[in-house]
């Protein structure tokens, strides 16, 4: 069980001309701090492939030594006291150079990564530009005295909030529920991210470690498996192993018809002539509404996983592989990275709650699989809404069925082993049906290899 868990609050900046001129001083400098310490990284690769013997700065840490060294020596300009050190570097929180160098050595510790386990993902860091749609810088919150550098709702104003250099800033929502969090030691503000995206506002991300849910609100035991399956035109169906549909989640509306409208403002953007008035114009008009598509699936997301983490104890969905999430195109990303995201705030509502998503294999077949016999079929084609199984008969709805067999995962072995110990091991069916053991990891790898070779024939319970 775990005592603390973090969590994240937000909220929409109102800032006067001149804070507004201070955070976009931030934004450049950790912009800037983030570039220049990529080029010492460029610079020392570079003299490597000549055969110098250089120190090529790699881990966040590093990071944090080379820019902090950098921004002393004669190398970044003369200061008005005519002392060597970056000239301007005092109307800045070192604090952002800092964020930023450590933002480098994790860029670069995810390159490192997909060299060594052969995953897609990011490649090299690139240098980050003025014209990118977000501009964004992160500080820590440092307490000295037994104040906090960030501070929610100061007596007098609770729509505000402070942080160190810009001062007491206006917010536009309530920041009650925080506040009292903070008041009652039941919350710490680790971070503070403050950010912009084109055409929109400055909204400031306040990073929280809090306490665990109180024993209330946290499930007493974890039981019945419910499955959540994709559905195809709804965006989630819910199922019990009985094959009994619990719930259907439809996405809200503006989702549901953001694509023809993303689609129609990216093709107005690319008829534009560049470097026109009108291309700009274009270009802010498709990044507000990425924002607005944005914020609704994030106030979806948030909405319906606290929903079913309250409800459910165990739900089980399926893997999605993350390689094929960033091929996909425009109209599956879309939805994918939705899901995504549902997925990860559900994992760790349901943990906060003592509950567990669990995700099924990925060969696990809850799409062709029978829910009333554990057969495996032909994959239905996309048109097909109904599941008919031509083994026993059993018809239901696509989505249901296989969300019941998502259900049913957590007592199905899978990849199967041989047929023949399948029919002493169905006998165990009705004591393996309620309880739940967590495949471990080692386990499932091992029987995906094997999976590979010949194709399963059957699912089977496990004991
Ligand atoms: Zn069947």
């Amino acid at each position: 069980m775990t005592s603390l868990r973090h969590t994240t609050f937000r909220f929409t900046l109102l800032p006067t001309a001149t804070q507004e001129q201070t955070l976009w001083r931030h934004a450049g400098a950790a912009r800037f701090a983030f570039n220049q310490a990529l080029r010492l990284v460029k610079d020392a690769l570079e003299a490597k492939r000549r055969g110098e013997d250089v120190f090529v700065p790699w881990t966040g840490f590093d990071q944090i030594n080379s820019i902090n060294k950098w921004k002393r020596s004669a190398a970044a300009g003369l200061g008005e006291d005519g002392k060597p050190g970056l000239a301007w570097r005092g109307e800045v929180l070192q604090q952002v150079f800092e964020e930023a160098a450590v933002d480098l050595g994790r860029a670069l510790a995810n390159f490192s990564a997909r060299r060594t386990n052969g995953s897609r993902g990011a490649g090299f860091p690139k240098f980050k530009k003025r014209s990118d749609a977000r501009q964004a810088f992160r500080i820590r919150n440092k307490t000295s005295g037994g104040r906090s550098a960030v501070e929610v709702g100061d007596a007098g104003s609770p729509r505000s909030i402070r942080l160190p250099k810009l001062g007491l800033l206006a917010v536009r929502e309530d920041t009650r529920k925080l506040r009292r969090m903070i008041a009652r030691g039941r919350a710490k503000i680790l971070f503070a991210t403050i950010s912009h995206e084109t055409g929109g506002r400055w909204t400031v991300s306040l990073n929280l470690e809090a306490a665990a849910l109180h024993p209330a609100n946290r499930h007493e035991v974890v039981a019945n498996p419910i499955g959540i399956d994709r559905g195809l035109q709804t965006f989630a169906v819910l199922a019990d192993g009985m094959g009994r549909e619990v719930e259907r989640i439809e996405a809200p509306r503006p989702l549901r018809r953001a694509l023809p409208k993303l689609r129609r403002l990216s093709r107005d953007l690319s008829r534009k002539k560049k470097g026109s008035r009108n291309r700009h114009r274009a270009r802010l008009r498709l990044s507000k509404f990425h924002q607005r598509i944005g914020n609704v699936r994030r106030a979806f997301v948030h909405r319906v996983s606290s929903r079913l983490a309250k409800t459910h104890s165990h739900l089980v969905v399926e893997t999605l592989s993350t390689a094929g999430l960033m091929q996909t195109r425009m109209a599956r990303s879309l939805a994918d990275s939705s899901w995504a995201k549902f997925a990860d705030a559900l994992t760790y509502k349901l943990q906060w709650r003592g509950g567990a998503l669990q995700r099924a294999n990925r060969f696990y077949p809850s799409t062709r699989r029978c829910s009333a016999c554990s057969e495996v079929g032909e994959a239905i084609p996309l048109s097909e809404r109904t599941f008919r199984c031509r083994f026993c008969g059993h018809e239901a709805d696509r989505d249901t069925n296989a969300a019941a067999c998502l259900a049913q995962y957590p007592g199905v072995q899978w990849p199967p082993v041989a047929a023949k110990q399948a029919e002493t091991k169905n006998v165990c069916r009705e004591e393996s049906a309620g309880a739940w053991a967590r495949p471990t990891r080692g386990t499932v790898l091992v029987e995906a290899e094997r999976a590979s070779a010949r194709r399963p024939r059957r699912a089977v319970l496990a004991a």
